[in-house]
């Protein structure tokens, strides 16, 4: 009882879901250090593609698919609290308690 600031953990299917009914395209992972481009998620047909947007780094790849409980892993682990708000906000999970039903 009492204090509840742990933040509950999500699930894959919680991020797909909430990104779903978000309507939301993108999910801003980092900013490139050099050029300054939004590297992130594309949701696609419900499926996140992992976009590094531009040449700047070494991995540069075509968006490739992967998964939502990747997501959802990359939300659980941040080890900052205001961290995990924040990227919980991005997915469209907005802060505990206040569910818009
Ligand atoms: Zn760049």
């Amino acid at each position: 009882m009492g204090k509840s600031s742990e933040l509950p953990t999500v699930t894959g299917e919680q991020v797909c879901a909430a990104v779903a009914a978000a309507g939301i395209e993108f999910i801003e992972h980092h900013d490139c250090s050099i050029c300054g481009v939004k590297v992130g998620y594309r949701v696609i047909e419900g499926l996140p593609y992992f976009d590094s947007a531009c040449g700047c780094t070494s991995w540069y790849s075509e968006p490739s698919l992967r998964e939502w409980d990747t997501v959802a892993w990359w939300i659980n682990t941040q080890e900052s609290r205001a961290a995990r708000v924040e990227l919980l906000r991005r997915v469209g999970i907005t802060d505990s308690g206040s569910s818009n039903a």
